[in-house]
């Protein structure tokens, strides 16, 4: 109501602004002319000398500022709706409890065309429909020979608007016709937002559900309308997809709109195609980091405007804004590509489970190897779990996993005498086999057989993984790349082989053993063209391919129906790794792989080659138990003092020296308030010390209380600012998924 203003009679309105800087802070500016409708926009601020754009977070009649030296806004832009209260909500909330500054978060949240100083043009298509005098029109009114005729009658038939992509189908000729039709009032044009997904594939209608899926579909329908968290553990091949499906059609029917989080770009043109299938007439918005700029500000736009009533994507898409939000669903859940490793480091799925309980609407997290975190939250009662404990068609069984002892019977070149067996039989049957292995590239090192050297990156604590086709050694960690040494560079020794198998070596294998089989390699390597991974799983599908070759991008929620055999190589090291979730990984691995196999009518086999068959992650997972294992690692974590019951962040720092980074975190730690509950380690050098030349240390803090964690940090965070070290740069991560 007052105004401490004396130049201005009316009360003073200051709008606090949301910048992307990484200061901690809003900044204020005049703006006399906004109201609360337009918290949420998008504004052009000067700042310094430059302009930058903004987010309108607040209205306010004061400010801790002299009102005299506050600038007034430069321009208000109201092309796209401002950004909803619950999603400002969710983003302070991810600001705080990230500790990443509000301004960066709330700008990260929005698509890149939204950052830039000018305001958007949505794109928008022309199309045409039918008037009422043209719906007296019938083909057959036209004579036979007037074939385009005839042809367009035949497509506007329907009523709808149809745009020049449709039409093009009856032949060049349209345009002429459509001219002379609108000239006799037949056809109108009008302009419209461009439809975001051609439906491609014909409709598709629901099919039964088995009385698991219907159980679980009719339990979680029953939670609309208010928060209910739950985990949805289907073994692979269970229907999932046919859950979300029915869930997103009840949403739709309530009027409001689903959210589905999937980890992968590459799934998403097939789940879209899906979707769009079976709801031809809703508008699906599809986001991931591999759109144009242009082309993912029209779904953005089309989702913010409630005009797509479903949106797919990954794990940016959970900061979509959604008036009508009324469920999410995070499929395969537990992958920890829904963690984002830069910026703001958030998890999305956990970001999800905190928007549904902003808004109070269900969220369901479907999985076949949940993520522990999520698996100990279902069991303990804060989630509720619901289970599909069979494959959705009745003859599709589980694979049988048999265990390749390796050290009875040593593999050649990779691949031991049984699984080049049971590849040659597929062949044999004209059936498909995948060799699974985590390691894209020839070798994972070049080494010298006499004095033990290995190439290694000059920049990193790495290996340099040897690419024969390409004649280079790169490292898979900065990107650096050399050409390949002949003769060893510490003792002149011309004999360097290379240590260890890569696809790429297990691809030249398998074709000298099977020269007539049609090999197909697929990692970040042979996919690194946009097109080619959904040509490729064109061409699985359409069974051009024998023996695929490939790292996990295959072991990802992919049907491929005539492939029935999996053979796993050089899974046995993940048990070796010092990261203490690296089991969890493994166990969820080759569950998710092992479930490519035999997911139609023919019976799947897995083949893992391992030097360990006793082992009982390998026990466990030849019995499909998840559940057991999961138990077995919840009861280790708890003895050990590990998540999910112990609550981390680290701070890491990275700078030329190693000395300097830990320095750096030494005074970290010493300007660190007194808390009790949380525990702070001492600063340690990273398991991977030197990457892309920077030397990289960090603070390990730990609490059995999740708030004790977050007071410590939010009272740290305003020194740990004030803490100058020019050669340092350090961030926070908060529930990080690797110290
Ligand atoms: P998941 O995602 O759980 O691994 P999918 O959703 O891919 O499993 O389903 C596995 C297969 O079962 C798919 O081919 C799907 O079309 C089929 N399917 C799912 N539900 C049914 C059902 N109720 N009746 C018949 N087939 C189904
Ligand atoms: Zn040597
Ligand atoms: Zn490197």
């Amino acid at each position: 109501m007052s105004s401490a203003s004396a130049q201005t009679a009316t009360p003073t309105c200051i709008a606090q602004v949301a910048l992307d800087l990484p200061i901690p802070r809003l900044f204020d500016y005049h703006a006399p002319e906004l109201t609360p409708a337009d918290i949420g926009c998008r504004v052009l601020v000067p700042f310094g000398r430059k302009q930058l754009v903004g987010v309108v977070m607040q209205l306010s009649h004061s400010s801790a500022h002299a009102l005299d030296k506050l600038k007034p806004i430069a321009a208000v832009y109201r092309d796209t709706p401002p950004l909803p209260a619950e999603l400002l909500r969710l983003l302070r909330f991810c600001s705080q409890y990230y500790h990443h500054p509000l301004g960066a978060t709330v700008l990260a949240a929005l698509p890149t065309a939204l950052r830039r100083v000018q305001p958007v043009q949505p794109k928008s298509v022309t199309t045409w429909a039918l008037s009422e005098a043209g719906q007296q029109l019938h083909e057959d009114a036209f004579p036979a020979r007037a074939l385009a005729q005839r042809a367009l009658c035949a497509v506007l038939r329907d009523g709808q608007p149809h745009s020049a992509a449709t039409l093009a189908v009856v032949g060049s000729s349209y345009r002429s016709v459509l001219r002379r039709w609108l000239a006799q009032g037949w056809v109108t044009q009008s302009s419209q937002p461009a439809r975001l997904n051609p439906i491609t594939t014909a409709a598709d209608s629901a099919p039964t559900l088995t009385p698991a899926q219907q159980a679980a579909v009719t339990q979680i329908g029953g939670q609309f309308n208010e928060f209910y968290a739950c985990l949805l553990h289907g073994v692979t091949g269970s229907g999932k997809t046919e859950v979300y499906l029915h869930l997103v059609a009840q949403a739709l029917q309530q009027g409001g709109q689903a959210l589905l989080l999937v980890p992968e770009i590459n799934l998403t043109p097939q789940l879209t195609g899906v979707f769009q299938a079976r709801f031809p007439d809703i508008e699906i918005a599809t986001l991931h980091s591999g759109m144009a700029e242009a082309e993912r500000l029209t779904h953005w736009l089309a989702a913010a405007q409630g005009r797509a009533r479903i949106v797919l994507g990954t794990r940016l898409a959970v900061f979509t804004p959604l008036p009508d939000l009324a469920l999410i669903i995070v499929d395969e859940e537990h992958d920890s590509s829904f963690h984002q490793q830069d910026g703001l480091r958030y998890a999305a799925r956990d970001v999800a489970v905190m928007r549904a309980q902003q808004r109070k609407i269900p969220v369901l997290l479907g999985s076949a190897t949940p993520a522990l975190e999520t698996w100990h939250n279902a069991s303990s009662g804060r989630y509720a779990l619901i289970s599909l404990p069979q494959r959705a068609i009745a003859t599709a069984q589980l694979p049988t996993i048999r265990l390749l002892d390796t050290r009875s019977n040593r593999p050649e070149d990779g691949l031991s005498s049984q699984l080049l067996s049971a590849i040659e039989q597929r062949l044999a049957l004209g059936q498909q086999s995948l060799v699974f292995i985590n390691r894209r590239g020839y070798a994972p090192t070049l080494m010298c057989t006499e004095c033990g050297w290995g190439a290694a990156c000059t920049r990193c604590s790495a290996r340099l993984v040897l690419h024969l086709r390409d004649q280079q050694l790169r490292c898979h960690h900065c990107g650096h790349v050399e050409r390949i040494v002949h003769a060893c560079p510490d003792c002149g020794n011309l004999d360097l082989k290379p240590g260890g198998f890569g696809t790429q070596r297990l691809e030249d294998t398998l074709a000298r053993r099977f020269p007539a089989a049609r090999i197909l390699r697929v990692d970040r390597d042979s996919t690194r063209n946009k097109d080619s991974w959904p040509a490729m799983q064109k061409a699985i599908r359409a069974n051009q391919a024998d023996i695929l070759v490939g790292t996990q991008l295959l072991a990802k929620g992919h049907d491929f129906p005539n492939l029935t055999l999996v053979g796993v190589i050089n899974a046995d090291s993940a048990l070796y790794s010092p990261d203490f979730r690296a089991s969890e990984r493994l166990f969820a691995q080759l569950m998710q792989v092992g479930g490519r196999a035999g997911r139609a009518s023919v019976a799947g086999e897995v083949l893992i080659q391992t030097q360990f068959p006793d082992h009982h992650l390998y026990q466990l997972l030849q019995r499909h138990d998840y559940a057991a294992f999961a138990a077995s690692l919840l009861s280790e974590r708890a003895a050990s003092g590990f998540p999910p019951f112990i609550h981390q962040a680290v701070l890491r720092a990275e700078a030329p020296q190693i000395d300097t980074a830990l320095a750096f975190l030494q005074r970290a730690k010493a300007a660190a308030p007194d808390a009790d509950q949380v525990t702070l380690f001492d600063p340690t050098p990273a398991a991977m010390s030197r990457k892309a030349g920077l030397e990289r240390g960090l603070l390990l803090l730990q609490s059995p209380s999740r708030q004790a964690l977050q007071r410590l940090l939010s009272a740290w965070m305003p020194s740990l600012t004030a803490l100058k070290s020019a050669a340092v740069r350090w961030h926070l991560d908060v529930d990080p998924l690797e110290i």
